[in-house]
């Protein structure tokens, strides 16, 4: 498996050559944005034309020659229109309403071809990007601290610099070049391992997530202060003056500084927890539609929990833990206990206690396992090959077979 980071640096751009990329990024998203037209215009079937190849083939030579924008930024374009047409198609095909995409943020796309890396040492690096009037070279400026993980992923060391896209921050006059950086980590499929141990995580309101391990972690301070900032936002808006709106902005940064605090430790425990449980893979609830499927979520929540699933994949992939969506059919009224399935056995938003076997338990624990199960199941090559696997619970592990084994003192 490739781990995959984003390395956000910032630029500095000769003078001289400012007005050369400028012109550049302009070009990329005007380009871009005739492909999306082309293919918006559909094909002679009438379907929105989302190949990428496709694309290219109707318009690009046209395209070039009427712009002289270097190839690789054009097909950089073609792939940012393709990505976004794909996007939009499959929107609509979830009947959800999708317009034309159109592009209006200051960035561009630059492939392996467009963009070199010259990072030796410690010094600091710089990068060459394609431009009008030949490649720009642009120093890196990192944050002061030694440490910085820009600094390491970009110095080299283990990782490798692939494609980037240059962001221009309209409000500072900055240019910030977001490189991806690959490292190879070897990688065990649920399926072959040795002793595969999932953690299974339920996602909810009351408790932003509860493991299979029996740990709950509340969502209501969360809820608490969402609620009073959405009241401060209410009566300032109605001020409606400007210093109002400056206050919201503050209040929004400062906000959204929290949350992500809050979203980091819970993710780190989490991980903490796999480890401590020997987990190999942690399993999350599908996170597609997740607010409609869920009593009480607000956009916030959403946004919560991708964060949240983001922050942990992110982290347990630095100890060789997988992290993994499952299909969320059925988790919150199965019987984690006996398997027995019925939306009675979910007695009320915190309860759940099974009308066959008559296991009473907290709803969301419940549900915790079952995802837990569900990445067994799923991953399971034969009924002999997952008795090996497992998932990790307070006081032991079941495995794919029903088989429990307490956990050692
Ligand atoms: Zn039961």
């Amino acid at each position: 498996m490739a781990l995959k980071r984003t390395a956000r640096v910032k630029l500095t751009i000769p003078d001289d050559r400012r007005d050369d990329l400028k012109r550049t990024m302009l070009t990329f998203r005007e380009v871009a944005q005739q492909f999306v037209d082309r293919g918006w215009e559909r094909n002679e079937d009438g379907y929105v034309i989302t190949a990428r190849s496709h694309l290219q083939s109707l318009v690009y030579k046209q395209i070039r020659e009427d712009t002289g924008l270097h190839s690789d930024l054009c097909i950089g374009a073609v792939n940012l229109a393709a990505d976004s047409l794909r996007s939009a198609v499959e929107r609509m095909k979830a009947g959800k309403r999708a317009g034309k995409p159109t592009f209006t943020a200051p960035t561009m796309t630059y492939n392996t071809n467009a963009v070199s890396y010259f990072t030796d040492g410690d010094e600091s690096g710089y990068c060459t990007l394609a431009a009008y009037g030949g490649r720009v070279r642009a120093e890196f400026v990192y944050p002061p601290d030694e440490d910085c993980p820009q600094r390491q992923y970009l110095s080299g060391d283990g990782w490798e610099a692939k494609g980037a896209t240059l962001h221009y921050d309209r409000d500072g006059g900055d240019y910030y070049l977001h490189v991806t950086v690959e490292r190879d980590e070897p990688e065990t499929e649920l399926g072959e391992a040795e002793n595969g141990t999932v953690l299974g995580v339920d996602l909810g309101v009351e408790n932003i997530a509860v493991t299979s391990t029996g740990t709950f972690y509340s969502g209501g301070l969360f809820n608490h202060r969402r609620d009073e900032y959405e009241r401060i936002r209410g009566s300032l808006q109605q001020t409606g003056t400007e210093s109002a709106h400056r206050t919201i902005d503050q209040i929004g940064n400062r906000e959204r500084r929290w949350n992500n605090d809050v979203l980091h430790r819970i993710s780190k425990a989490l991980v903490q927890e796999a480890i401590t449980h020997d987990c190999s893979h942690i399993a999350f609830e599908d996170l597609t539609d997740i607010r409609d499927r869920m009593l009480g979520a607000k956009k916030f929540h959403s946004w919560a929990f991708r964060q949240l699933y983001e922050y942990v994949e992110y982290k347990a992939a630095e100890f060789g833990i997988r992290t993994k969506q499952v299909d969320p059919a059925y988790t919150s009224q199965r019987c984690s206990k006996c398997g027995t399935t019925l939306r009675e056995n979910r007695t009320s938003q915190a309860e759940f206690c099974c009308q066959k076997c008559g296991y009473e338990v907290h709803a969301d624990y419940n549900a915790a396992k079952n995802v837990a199960t569900k990445l067994l199941r799923s991953e399971q090559k034969s009924p002999s090959g997952g008795a090996t696997n497992q998932l990790a619970l307070k006081s032991g592990t079941l495995n794919g077979n029903g088989e429990f084994t307490p956990a050692s003192p």
